[in-house]
């Protein structure tokens, strides 16, 4: 696991001045720090407030860093491919299902990430672009590789 940056005196989950710090431990196992957070989203927190799942992945770019969560991806990715790997290999027990499942939604998590990273609207752009292939190649007799 990479280095932990998050920025001093910025809260983690919106980016206002920060005056204290929490600790948090949002991907178990991984990493516990001390996290700056503002007065509002403090309160919010003693409140109960659940965050929107946008403030979620934001919070975690904000806190550990785009370079770190690009490590997170790439071990997600491997565990992703371990899991359809032993399904095709295997005869898909139940348990290696949901294993699947779980890691998709790893991957999921991490792919809206980099999204927001990369940008939303560059994504965007080239899933429509690769979508609109997929849809010509679907009226074809084209057939050849898999997309
Ligand atoms: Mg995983
Ligand atoms: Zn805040």
């Amino acid at each position: 696991m990479s280095r932990i940056k998050s920025p001093r005196n910025k809260c983690y989950i919106c980016g206002a001045p920060a005056n204290e710090t929490v600790t948090t431990q949002t991907i178990p196992d991984r990493v516990e720090l001390q996290a700056p957070v503002c007065d509002d989203c403090k309160q919010k927190m003693m409140e109960g407030h659940n965050m929107t799942r946008g403030e979620i992945l934001q919070s975690a770019i904000n806190k550990w860093g785009a370079d770190a969560q690009m490590g997170v991806l790439i071990e997600e990715c491997a565990e992703l491919i371990q899991a359809v790997s032993k399904i095709k290999r295997g005869e898909g027990a139940r348990d290696d299902w949901d294993n699947f499942a779980e890691e998709l939604a790893d991957v999921q998590i991490m792919i809206d990430q980099m999204r927001l990273i990369v940008g939303p609207g560059t994504v965007d752009n080239w899933e429509e672009r690769k979508l609109s292939r997929l849809e010509r190649r679907l009226g074809t007799t084209e057939g050849g590789d898999t997309p």
